[in-house]
């Protein structure tokens, strides 16, 4: 068995630990912030416990489930079977599965949606029926925009607007000319297509930090947690690391898992070479408000046609966490215009926010929230496997076959955790729902 150390505690560097302490390794966490979770956490602002941002999953994040049921906190997410979309002005269309296998599942729903016209929908349908074929035979998805294939298919505005923007700027975090085609296309592939339920979407019912700080970490094996124990570089001779540098003092294993984020690995360890230039990052922006009575009745609703994507009832419909992905919009304007435009924004899908009183208001803005998904740059994600040979890369933005989201993290760590068992000489797999071999080399 060996000593690994993992550097960054985010949920590529914690799915690597677990998996590995869980395998019989010795591994220790190193983490430079003073709790676990990296993007994905919560924070104390005055009395309360908050996300950073609302973090969803769907049901077909297979390895970030196992990660969870690792930690024995599995049943502290909560699946919805239903989408409410909500038009301005409060007309409501839920797109649920219905008594046909899937993929035809949605049949039923997706007929009865008022915001999209019967031309749109079917337009909509002949798109979706291409998929599957699509995925597994053409080459250049990778290479082309996600609008690029839309136009492609004929789409009209509004179908585009209204569909697949609404579901794939959230999902993947990028714009639809932004983003390569592939990653779109997966999406729709795994989480609508794929399963009857795979499409199901998780809410952690507890803060996100709490899912992290348990007893599990106990049972699982020998992992040692260091909190506020930042790196400052890999100590790399001959081909092979021998030692880090944290707070000051040197700690040596057999095996090291860089899982930071990808701005940060060239300055731990310039001996590696990254070329990382052609990653970009695209901003998430969270807009948490407080009510002085409740404004919706809905657990989770996505909004139509404004710059707000989703609203999320956190408490009793008085607390609610609105979503922006790829928030360019939103980055340089001053939080209080942020504020007043959700308000305004809210008030034409919910009628009772205007006779509401705000009692409170918290914008996160995350201008460093994942890497942009553009065309190209699939091929340049790295693999786990480095140039340096007990070392190996972790995170969302290496190449888990995922974009980048909790569960493409999880993927990254288990597939770094796969390596490190390889090179100990004790090969396992941990990966789940997909061939580690196309990650590995
Ligand atoms: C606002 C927002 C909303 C999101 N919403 C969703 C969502 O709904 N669903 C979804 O699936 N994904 C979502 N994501 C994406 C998801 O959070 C990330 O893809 C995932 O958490 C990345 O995990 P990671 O471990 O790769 O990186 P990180 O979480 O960035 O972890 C890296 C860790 O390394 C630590 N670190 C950095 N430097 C050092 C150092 N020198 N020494 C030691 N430690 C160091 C950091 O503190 C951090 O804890 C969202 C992201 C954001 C920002």
């Amino acid at each position: 068995m060996s000593d690994v150390i993992v550097l960054g505690g985010g949920l590529a560097g914690l799915s690597a630990a677990a998996a590995l302490g869980g395998a019989g390794h010795s591994v220790k966490i190193l983490e430079a912030r003073p709790f676990l979770g990296g993007r994905a956490t919560s924070y104390e602002i005055g009395a309360e416990s908050i996300d950073n941002c609302q973090h969803v999953l769907l049901r077909c994040c297979v390895n970030l489930l196992d990660f969870y049921k690792r930690l024995g906190v599995e049943d502290k997410i909560t699946f919805h079977h239903e989408y409410t979309f909500i038009e301005p002005g409060g007309k409501r269309s839920v797109l649920r599965a219905g008594v046909l296998p899937a993929p035809a599942h949605f049949f039923g729903s997706f007929l009865g949606l008022s915001f999209l016209s019967l031309r749109e929908k079917l337009a909509v349908g002949r798109a979706m029926q291409a998929i599957p074929s699509e995925c597994a035979t053409r080459g250049d998805l990778d290479g082309i925009t996600m609008r690029q294939w839309l136009e492609e298919k004929k789409q009209p505005v509004r179908a585009i607007e209204r569909f697949w923007r609404q579901v794939l700027v959230s999902a993947v975090n990028e714009e639809l000319d932004r983003m390569a085609a592939s990653h779109g296309l997966q999406v729709f592939r795994e989480g609508f297509l794929e399963g009857a339920n795979s499409h199901e979407m998780g809410v952690p019912a507890v803060p996100l930090g709490d899912l992290y700080c348990n007893d599990a970490w106990r049972h699982i094996g020998k992992v040692e947690i260091r909190l506020r124990t930042a790196v400052s570089r890999m100590v790399i001779e001959d081909g092979a690391v021998r030692g880090v540098i944290a707070n000051g003092a040197k700690l040596e294993a057999d095996h090291y898992i860089c899982a930071l984020p990808f701005e940060r690995v060239a300055g731990v360890a310039p001996e590696l070479g990254l070329d990382l230039s052609a990653f970009e990052h695209s901003p998430i922006t969270g807009i948490h408000l407080w009510f002085d009575r409740p404004v919706t009745d809905l657990p989770h609703a996505t909004l139509l046609d404004r710059t707000i994507q989703w609203m999320f009832n956190k408490g009793e419909g008085r607390y609610v966490q609105l979503v922006v992905s790829a928030s360019r919009s939103l980055v340089e304007m001053p939080r209080a215009e942020v504020i007043s435009l959700a308000l305004k924004e809210l008030a034409e899908f919910f009628p009772a926010v205007p006779n509401a009183k705000l009692e409170k208001a918290h914008v996160v803005k995350e201008v460093r929230a994942t890497f942009s998904a553009r065309p190209g740059l699939e091929s340049l994600r790295p693999v786990s496997r480095t140039s340096v040979r007990n070392l190996f890369l972790a995170g969302d933005w290496t190449r888990s076959g995922w974009p980048a989201t909790m569960e493409g993290a999880v993927r990254s760590g288990y597939l770094a955790a796969e390596a490190v068992t390889g090179a100990a000489g004790t090969p396992q797999k941990f990966l789940r729902g997909g061939d580690s071999r196309a990650f590995a080399s």
